[in-house]
């Protein structure tokens, strides 16, 4: 690299940064995007379940690419009952997350953006003069200095740019794990699981990929409703116990992850996702800025969506000079997802207080009631508070609500 100063150094190849980088140089400022990795996308940590909103957000022209199998509806099991949610309105698609998010990266590249790759950043600082970056290189002992305008933190969710500059947007993880095995899956069909004994706090899913038997199962937990402190003990629990998973697991496991889903600070106003002094600026974005769906823990629209925007902001902040611009990112972004996300915190808060008979009493109910009907006409897994807010309010369930949000409130 000759080049050590840029108008934009965007942190973290993801598809957060892909995407800002991308707008940052589409807008015409010098961009650079780092990645700790030697290859974009790997190592994987998602389930890789993505709507057809957020693959055409992706702006490839050969999406399809990334696919791996359509998904029609999902298969949601509570301890005692199932329930089968077909979508009228919406597509998801099993994606290979390694691919999209190398073919982000080329898009990138193509719009202009300068990639370099095994570079770690240690550290941010701000200043009048401009941000500075620290970075490890892939000659060891080598720290190189890399001077921006604006930098861009999209360094995923244990973002390093984010405690270098005093930033906050997450109150805390979901720990989640993850295999790649055989499993004789329900075709078509994404399955979820939920109870304390399955996924504490969150769920768990098997879903299915390519034309053989095989598919991505998991679970998250969170680890303030769990008597286990590692999602790991659950995830094998299941594979050995579960009515059902046990049943379709077929002992062969090809892929093993982990990860964290980053929970938003509450009402998601308290967090900060941009930094701003008189000649430089920093701006989170994706799972450093914890732009996730609480419900789903689903991250790839929203940090396309946001990675867009920021994107967008630091190149006006370097084109005018006025780094008071970056301010509007965080306007911008919160003004697209706040209701969604802090409506989203709220169902996960009553999640977190609901026991086995809660979720049997749910699932029950929903399949008796038009509330089903109401579900798979509105269903968007990208804005899921649009079907649900019918939901929480439904008269059948309102005993159930009142009694996770007494019990949420009395054990917190
Ligand atoms: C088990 C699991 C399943 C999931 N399933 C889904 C799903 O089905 N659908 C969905 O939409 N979302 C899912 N998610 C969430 C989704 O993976 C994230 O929301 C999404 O990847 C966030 O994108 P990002 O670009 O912000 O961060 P990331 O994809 O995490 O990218 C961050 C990048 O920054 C790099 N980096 C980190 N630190 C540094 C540094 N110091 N210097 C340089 N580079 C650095 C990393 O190597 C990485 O490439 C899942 C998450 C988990 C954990």
């Amino acid at each position: 690299m000759e080049r050590c100063t840029y108008d934009v150094v965007v942190v973290g190849g993801g598809p957060a940064g892909c995407m800002a980088a991308r707008y940052a140089a589409k807008a015409g400022v010098s961009t650079l995007l780092l990645e700790e990795h030697g290859t974009i996308g790997e190592p994987v940590h998602c389930a890789g379940l993505l709507s057809t909103r957020a693959l055409a957000e992706s702006e490839l022209q050969h999406p399809e690419r990334c696919v791996s199998r359509e998904i029609k509806g999902a298969v949601v099991y509570s301890p005692a009952h199932q329930l089968l949610l077909e979508s009228q309105t919406q597509r998801a698609f099993a994606v290979r997350r390694d691919l999209f998010d190398q073919e982000l990266a080329k898009a990138a590249v193509k719009t202009g953006v300068e990639l370099m790759l095994r570079c770690k950043v240690k550290t941010v600082r701000t200043g009048d003069a401009g941000c500075v970056l620290m970075v490890a290189t892939e000659s060891p002992h080598v720290t190189q200095k890399i001077t921006a305008r604006v930098v861009v933190g999209a360094d995923g969710v244990r973002s390093t740019v984010a405690r270098s500059v005093g930033l906050r947007a997450t109150q805390r993880c979901l720990s989640c794990t993850q295999i790649e095995g055989d499993y004789e899956a329900e075709s078509d069909y994404a399955e979820i699981f939920v109870g304390n004994g399955v996924a504490p706090g969150f769920f768990a899913w098997a879903i299915p990929l390519g034309n053989r038997q095989r598919a991505r199962i998991g679970l998250c937990i969170d680890r303030r409703c769990s008597s286990q402190a590692s999602p790991l003990a659950f995830l094998k629990r299941n594979l050995a116990e579960h009515h059902v998973l046990a049943q379709k697991f077929g002992g062969e496991i090809v892929h093993r992850s982990a990860g964290a889903i980053p929970l938003p600070m509450n009402g998601c106003m308290s967090g900060k996702t941009a930094h701003v002094t008189h000649g430089s600026g920093v701006l989170l974005v994706g799972d450093a800025a914890a732009q996730i769906k609480p419900i789903t823990g689903g991250g790839v629209y929203y940090g396309l969506r946001c990675g867009k925007l920021a994107g967008e902001q630091a190149a006006q902040a370097c084109l005018t000079g006025d780094m008071l611009v970056l301010h509007e990112y965080e306007r911008r972004w919160r003004r697209e997802l706040k209701r969604e996300i802090a409506f989203g915190l709220m169902v996960h808060r009553l999640r977190c207080a609901m026991n086995d008979t809660d979720y049997d009493t749910l699932i029950r109910t929903i399949s008796k009631s038009e509330l089903l009907e109401r579900i798979q006409a509105k269903g968007d897994m990208d804005y899921p508070s649009l079907a649900l807010r019918g939901l929480i309010r439904n008269p059948q369930l309102l005993p159930l609500m009142v009694r996770s949000l007494v019990k949420y409130l009395y054990t917190r």
